[in-house]
């Protein structure tokens, strides 16, 4: 007997279910109950679309699998924040992450198993570059987070600031968020870059267009390429330039996150010079203070609190809305620039 290898559905999109469904069943509908079940209801197995004949979930079991990434470790810290270890079918290992907050949950999903990107004070970076996550297993991430937690239907908000750099893997992240904007409004999902031009752009163009954030870090073109290579490739001016003619909705702007290192960008001077920077751009700053670790990222350290709460006020001074995020999820590493999946990778069984 010849096996077939069955697909995924897990990221699939509406297209897709359609021509997969097309040769089991001559009901167009039935491809738009399937993508319910996976994108609304987060069914984790074709025996649970229970509106489907039973005849039609047999041949589409014959065919296909729902399976998401496994969760093979969870951290609790005791703010709540959960860090996930999630096994790819390649056996690679990624990070995400839950806070509970005020009224929501936030998660925070990783789009690629390292960073290529390589900034200095970000432990995914130092360890390099990985591969990309593909739609699915973005989405697939985001299921099995919800159906392990219990937030299948609760409010949640998602970001992508868990491992990688997700504009340099766009197709597959907009058909997550695609799949995502089924049951969270895209003005609850923000997709965090550290400044690829060309991807800016093309977010720009969706038309379920995420919120915003860009990780600045620095005030000058030269601190910047210091402290994240990527800026050479793309000058932080061509990035101011392209933020200005990002498009907004009304009331709407543009989060940068700021990492703040002792003695490196967390001057009066930067802090004068950073307001100058987003003219012109509906802006919120948010102040990070570096999450250290000594094993990646050596000596780097956060100011102390008063150096910090002075950088804020003088960005207020000058009228820029500004928060400083104090991290969560610190004492189980889940926190910003924490996250390094792969050095959990299992031994294959
Ligand atoms: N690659 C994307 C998204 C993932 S990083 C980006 O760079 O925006 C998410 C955020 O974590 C970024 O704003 C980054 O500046 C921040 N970050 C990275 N390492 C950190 C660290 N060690 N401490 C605090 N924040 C860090
Ligand atoms: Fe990559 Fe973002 Fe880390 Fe920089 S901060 S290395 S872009 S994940």
């Amino acid at each position: 007997m010849q096996i077939r290898a069955r697909r995924n559905l897990v990221g699939a999109s509406r297209a897709e279910l359609a021509e997969l469904l097309a040769e089991l069943d001559p009901h167009p509908f039935r491809a738009e109950q399937v993508y319910q079940w996976l994108s609304r209801r987060m069914a984790g197995d074709v025996d649970e679309m229970t509106n489907l004949p039973k005849a039609l979930r047999q041949a589409l079991a014959e065919r296909a699998v729902v399976q998401d990434p496994e969760v093979i470790e969870v951290r609790r810290g005791n703010d709540g924040t959960a860090k996930f270890a999630l096994s790819l079918a390649d056996r690679v290992v990624i990070e995400a992450v839950a806070m509970p907050m005020e009224g929501h949950t936030t998660i925070c999903l990783s789009s690629q198993t390292g960073c290529a990107v390589g900034c200095i004070f970000c432990v995914t970076g130092v360890l390099g570059a990985g591969r990309n996550l593909t739609g699915g297993e973005i989405f697939g991430q985001y299921r099995a987070i919800l159906r392990r937690e219990g937030l299948v239907g609760a409010p949640v908000n998602v970001v992508f600031m868990g491992m990688g750099e997700p504009l340099l893997n766009l197709p597959n992240v907009a058909r997550a968020v695609e799949l995502i904007a089924e049951t969270v409004s895209p003005r609850r999902v923000t997709v965090s870059t550290s400044g690829i031009v060309p991807g800016i752009r093309k977010l720009a163009a969706l038309e379920r267009r995420p919120k915003l954030a860009v990780s600045l870090n620095a005030t000058t073109q030269e601190q910047r390429e210091r402290l994240m290579p990527i800026a050479a490739h793309w000058p932080l001016a061509e990035l101011l330039d392209t933020l200005r003619s990002f498009p907004l909705e009304r009331g709407r702007r543009i989060t940068f996150e700021y990492v703040m290192l002792a003695g490196i960008n967390d001057s009066d001077e930067d802090a004068r010079r950073l307001p100058r920077l987003l003219r012109g751009i509906p802006a919120k700053v948010n102040l990070i203070p570096l999450n250290p670790d000594q094993r990646y990222l050596g000596e780097l350290e956060a100011p102390d609190e008063q150096r910090i709460s002075e950088f804020a006020g003088i960005l207020a001074a000058a009228h820029v809305n500004v928060t400083v995020r104090w991290s969560k999820g610190r004492e189980v590493a889940a926190a910003c620039g924490q996250l390094r999946g792969q050095l959990t990778i299992r031994p294959p069984a």
